[in-house]
């Protein structure tokens, strides 16, 4: 028997996962010596033995992992040197480790729920029970290295049981640093809309139950924030929550008790089944069945649910108690970031809430519940939060330290270290002071947890961006962005849309470059227009603008945004002239009140505050609008998102759309830039839809004729790979029918996984686009 050594290098989600006393306890039970410690990528282990038991050993590391890790790489090479005496776990050390040592927060494991649900058990009915598989991580963590006194979990000392399960590295609790049980941990309380403690314990959670079956509105205090919690069977319920909150047409989010229950209300497929009940267990958008039992409030108009699991103990008792799909959405008035604070929600959610289940557990930052959907069979990402945050993008090669403030809605921050790029957590519009407060708070935090300091801070091109001119103030050393200690960074402005291809290559991890078909509602065009409809040819170090979307007005600006029947008029404007606004027969044109055609007229002749745009978004918007399914929304998307709905799948034709040249106006313009003239499909449109011809059937066709252009573009540009991102690429219908096309015709297609193909995205490209840059080292321009 000969004694030999290995080293074993783990790269993946393998810290903070439990990964270290699992492989402790195969390593004492294959009889191995050595050691196993975290590092800047991963977990090494070197280990000692019998050869056979050593790889016997490798086998069983790589067949059967902890539930939340997720092994991408195991390397290994042969180890000389003396075996030490037996196997240990190595501390984590004061060094490039130390970044990485945050873990995602975790949904509650399977052991931890049996527990719970056992009344023979210790932790029975424990609302805050957890081990090193599952529990808070990231919003429990106040600073460097993640270690208990360095949690919101400091204040409370560990009871003689909970301590021995901590010390023992033969324990599922071992070193589990949020560890708690009745005696020592947290406990709950039930207060009413004053703060007066109405219940404590199970009692403040049954409670809880019974007001919430009663139709009452629950501010439930989670771990990311708070949720707002109403009967999803009581219309009466909903309703009164949208109008407290101020909600009134975006889709509700529900909990469910269980897989059974989700499969009741909707159509569940096994990938988006294990995506529900995964660790990172995010609001999953399922097609809803025909009599799915929740108000028609829930989510009017859309044939799908945002549906989560309960996924901390709290959440599945009091899902228990409950037995009925909730509502569950963050507790804040519309567009403002999740409170996360029992004071601070008492005050914010007085006037939406009627009881408030709290805990004394302090969130130490908020992080929403994540987003996703399943499309082409893989789990994608619309709101990347709790469970991925602060988990880094592993880049392919190092970059300099940088830190991207991300675009105006769905904003996200980043901050990269090494090979890392570590993405904030969901912050929101950069509408509300609020929000602004949280981006600014974010970016403190962001750069504390991987301390680092920026080399030059990537913004949008857009002047007038809050995160813009925070980059700006804070690099002048202005104000309290100056807390930062940003004062004198160089600034990196980056265009949206490279931000929207570079961040669809650095999803995919691929250098590029690629045909990037990027589309969405709005990003400020180097040639100071608004783009939105670009397919740019290029890689992070930079593009050529190969094709637009034929140009047209928005008649108002941001007026038209909101209003998706002014961008309708000003579309058939451009087929019609001033005949257009005379046609009764458009659902847009009867929207208006008489006195306020004329006006819109003139805007439309003159170009009077209607800047011009190539938003396929909002492309999108205006037909929706000339099908009656929408002449004002309350958030962007409303109208997109309707016209998708409204299509027919079934129907595979399209209408004509034409390719001419493009008159270049920009720097980045390809000499040949070609325009994909949307005015054939949008004369075959009226005619149809004149002719009586159904919303279904016309909306059909419309996805099909622009899916149909992407292909015939990417042909005529002839790259091999082609990316699509940006937000018209969670459309569904056309992200697949792209797909479908692209793929028969032999392209290699690049659609976001691990980022959302929205803004959310945006920080990750601007890294990228940045580092490249310092790269080159080509002076920046503004
Ligand atoms: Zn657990
Ligand atoms: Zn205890
Ligand atoms: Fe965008």
């Amino acid at each position: 028997m000969s004694l030999a050594g290995r080293r074993i290098e783990i790269r993946g989600t393998v810290q903070g996962v439990g990964f270290r006393p699992w492989v402790y306890r195969l390593a004492r039970q294959a009889g191995l010596s050595g050691t196993v410690r975290n590092d800047s990528a991963g977990v090494t282990i070197e280990a000692y033995g019998p050869d056979d038991a050593i790889a016997a050993f490798q086998g069983r590391l790589a067949a059967s992992p902890p539930p939340a890790a997720a092994i991408e790489e195991l390397r290994w090479e042969r180890l000389p040197g003396q075996p030490p005496a037996e196997f240990s776990i190595v501390a984590s050390s004061e060094t490039a480790d130390r970044r990485l040592s945050i873990p995602a927060d975790l949904a509650t494991c399977g052991d931890c729920r049996r527990e719970l649900l056992d009344p023979r058990d210790r932790r029975h009915r424990y609302p805050f029970t957890n081990c090193t598989n599952c529990g808070p991580r990231f919003t429990i963590t106040l600073g460097m290295p993640y270690d208990r006194p360095a949690t919101t979990m400091a204040g409370f000392t560990m009871c003689r049981d909970c301590q021995r399960e901590y010390d023992d590295p033969g324990d599922r609790r071992f070193h589990a640093q949020p560890n708690a049980c009745p005696l020592c941990g947290p406990q709950l309380a039930l207060w009413d809309a004053r703060g007066r403690i109405y219940a404590a314990g199970d009692e403040a959670l049954r409670a809880t139950a019974f007001s919430v079956l009663g139709g009452a509105i629950a501010a439930v205090k989670g771990l990311g924030g708070f949720h707002l919690i109403v009967d999803a069977a009581d219309p009466e319920a909903v309703a009164r929550l949208r109008r407290r909150k101020h909600r009134y047409e975006k889709p509700l989010a529900l909990m469910v008790p269980d897989l059974e229950a989700a499969a009741e209300l909707c159509e569940l497929s096994d990938e988006a089944a294990r995506l529900l009940a995964s660790p990172a267990a995010p609001i999953v958008l399922l097609r809803r069945r025909p009599r799915a039992g929740v108000a028609a409030e829930v989510a009017p108009g859309n044939p799908y649910l945002g549906i989560m699991l309960p996924y901390t103990p709290l959440h599945a008792l009091l899902m228990a108690e409950l037995r009925r799909p909730v509502v569950a959405t963050s507790g804040n008035l519309s567009d403002e970031p999740i409170s996360i604070d029992e004071r601070e929600a008492l005050e914010r959610l007085a006037g939406i809430a009627d009881l408030f289940l709290v805990h004394d557990r302090p969130i130490a930052r908020h992080a929403d519940d994540s987003v996703a959907f399943v499309l082409a069979g893989e789990p994608r990402l619309l709101r990347r939060a709790r469970g991925w945050s602060p988990a880094p993008i592993s880049l392919p090669r190092p970059v300099p330290p940088l830190l991207a403030v991300g675009a105006h809605l769905k904003n996200t921050v980043a901050v990269s270290s090494g090979d890392g790029v570590f993405i904030s957590q969901h912050i929101g519009d950069m509408e509300t002071p609020q929000a602004r407060d949280a981006f600014a708070a974010v970016i403190a935090d962001l750069l504390a947890m991987c301390r680092v300091e920026p080399q030059a801070i990537a913004h949008d091109l857009h002047p007038d961006y809050v995160s813009t001119r925070w980059a700006r103030a804070a690099a002048d050393g202005d104000g309290a962005a100056a807390a930062a200690a940003l004062a004198g960074v160089r600034r990196i402005a980056v265009q949206h849309h490279h931000a929207h291809l570079a961040s669809c290559l650095a999803d995919a991890g691929v250098a590029g470059p690629a045909l990037g078909v990027t589309w969405d509602g709005t990003g400020y065009g180097t040639d100071g227009t608004v783009w939105g409809g670009e397919l740019l040819l290029g890689d992070a170090g930079g593009f050529t603008r190969v094709a637009r979307l034929r140009p047209f007005r928005l008649p108002g600006g941001e007026a038209a945004v909101r209003e998706p029947r002014r961008t309708a008029l000003a579309l058939v404007w451009q087929l019609e002239g001033a005949a257009a606004l005379a046609d009764g027969r458009l659902a847009p044109v009867a929207s208006f009140a008489d006195g306020e055609r004329q006006p819109l007229g003139r805007m439309l002749e003159s170009g009077f505050r209607s800047p011009m745009t190539t938003s396929a978004g909002r492309l999108f918007d205006g037909v929706a609008a000339l099908l009656g399914l929408a002449q004002r929304v309350s958030f962007e998307g409303q109208a997109a998102m309707a016209l998708e709905y409204a299509a027919d799948p079934l129907v595979e034709d399209a209408y004509p759309f034409a390719l001419a040249a493009g008159e270049p106006t920009a720097p980045e313009d390809d000499a040949d830039l070609v325009e994909l003239d949307w005015r054939p499909l949008l004369g075959a449109l009226l005619e149809e839809l004149h002719g009586g011809v159904r919303p279904a059937i016309i909306a059909a066709r419309f996805h099909n004729a622009l899916a149909g252009a992407i292909v015939e573009l990417a042909r005529r540009v002839g790259e091999p790979r082609v990316a699509l991102s940006g937000g018209c690429f969670q459309n569904r219908l056309l992200t697949e029918r792209a797909l479908r096309g692209l793929e028969a015709a032999g392209f290699e297609v690049l659609l976001h996984r691990r980022v959302p193909a929205n803004d959310g995205g945006i920080s990750l490209g601007q890294v990228a686009v940045a580092a490249a840059r310092l790269e080159s080292e080509i002076p920046e321009e503004e």
